[in-house]
């Protein structure tokens, strides 16, 4: 923000006619490429993409489109441009470890110096540069809200649900550590959301299935009137008529859709969740990633994961995989049996017309900050049937839609944030070319 506040004052005190040399010197060009707005429409082949300040002021093909004198140029050819990914569900106070009961018995006292930035820093090199935050200790997610937007710590731009609205309290966190407010019914279920309003959280999560339909209901009218969405973290079919019934919607989201062993939701179910607008947020790899790990612990050996954790972090991450036979972890179980039921299940919503986010649950178990995002593209598509294109569009202009940003993030537009990255392959082709962000730029500023 500094950096921005600076760039505009100096626009500002000089008042410089634009495409002078003073002015030019603020233009990045992105020059050559195969551009892919975010819109859904075909791709800009030989594209070019011009920058000022923290925003984007032209996008288009070389052949149309005027290179400011003196921007500076970027050589793109060859690669894939793309709005910066947007996660509508991370937790930057997890970081992939196995055992969340010694997670927070162990690091509650290196979040802030050690644990967040690290989340957020993978996030970003990752290629996201906007996501939602469901579900952390109420003073250290707010602070980091703070940190991260006002340009203090490098990260995505961070949306918050602040803590959980829950029936019961979670078990493994301390009595410090807050992330969970207990909801006593519809009355105080009001008051709880206003004052998690209040607090600046730009949406509001429930995480169990023991909330009662009214309780819901006065959750989800309370929010929608103060403009808030709901991200709601259900499993089992009863639980998610129930949600509807209490009127979750337009946009809202349904956290972990798919889950559990029926091949099929009912119709009142598929109906209700097209007309009412909700939008699906699968989560597949917080349940696959765990599968890939257990199968083949070597992968707690990619670099990416050591470069981005302290040492220390890193080798109990990887030891919380090597040293403990999670093939009989429950949710390893719940992984392997829930996965053909979820894939038809996903199928029949995609085949109603249901919306699709990408949404990974970032930092949970073998969930690491740095692989989810490409890696729930690459599910997602292959069990909904979704094409590349209708991914990315997920992945990019959905998801800003969720998070009420699409003003300003989510497709590479003119007016729009200069939230951009630049991928070696062609990800219309192959999907898994989206682990190969090369460049991160966030409001202008290039990250990597
Ligand atoms: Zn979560």
């Amino acid at each position: 923000m500094v950096r921005f506040l600076i760039r505009i004052l100096v626009i500002c005190i000089f008042s410089v006619p634009a495409f002078s040399p003073a002015f030019a010197q603020d233009t990045f060009v992105l020059k050559g490429g195969r551009i892919i707005d975010g819109r859904g429409g075909a791709p800009i082949v030989d594209g070019i993409i011009v920058m000022q300040a923290d925003k984007i002021v032209a996008v288009g093909p070389i052949a149309d489109t005027v290179i400011p004198a003196g921007a500076r140029i970027i050589d793109t050819n060859g690669m894939t441009i793309m709005p910066g990914l947007i996660d509508i569900h991370v937790h930057f106070d997890i970081l992939g470890h196995s055992d969340y009961g010694h997670w927070f018995g162990t690091y509650e006292d290196r979040m802030r110096s050690d644990i967040m930035p690290a989340a957020a820093k993978a996030m970003l090199m990752a290629g996201v540069t906007s996501v939602r935050d469901l579900g952390a200790d109420v003073s250290n997610i707010f602070w980091l809200k703070e940190q991260i937007n006002s340009g203090a710590m490098p990260g995505p731009r961070t949306f918050i649900a602040g803590p959980f609205l829950r029936k019961t309290a979670t078990a493994f966190v301390s009595d410090n550590y807050k992330d969970t407010w207990v909801v006593e019914n519809p009355a105080d279920a009001r008051k709880k959301v206003r004052r998690l309003a209040k607090m600046g959280a730009d949406v509001i999560k429930t995480q169990d299935e023991n909330l009662s339909e009214a309780e819901l209901a006065a959750i989800y009218d309370e929010s929608h009137k103060l403009g808030l969405r709901v991200a709601s973290h259900i499993y089992s079919a009863e639980a998610i008529r129930t949600a509807l019934k209490a009127g979750i919607g337009n946009y809202d989201t349904i956290e972990h859709i798919g889950e559990y062993e029926a091949m099929a939701y009912d119709d009142d179910i598929v109906r209700m969740i097209v007309d009412q607008k909700v939008a699906m947020a699968a989560t597949i790899v917080a349940r696959d990633g765990l599968r890939q790990i257990i199968e083949n612990p070597e992968l707690t050996d990619d670099p990416r994961w050591i470069r981005d954790l302290p040492a220390d972090i890193y080798l109990d991450v990887r030891k919380s995989y090597r040293d403990v036979d999670l093939s009989k972890h429950p949710l390893y179980d719940k992984a392997n049996k829930h996965r053909a039921g979820r894939m038809s299940k996903l199928r029949q919503l995609k085949d109603a017309g249901a919306i699709f986010t990408v949404s990974t649950d970032s930092g949970t178990r073998a969930n690491p900050h740095h692989d989810a995002m490409w890696k729930e593209m690459v599910l997602l598509q292959a069990e909904t049937g979704m094409s590349n294109m209708e991914v990315i569009v997920a992945a990019t202009r959905t998801n800003s839609i969720v998070m009420q940003q699409q003003d300003t993030i989510g497709t590479l537009e003119a007016g729009k944030f200069a939230d951009i990255i630049i991928v070696d392959g062609d990800p219309l082709t192959y999907l898994s070319d989206m682990r190969r962000v090369k460049h991160v730029i966030k409001g202008g500023e290039l990250f990597h």
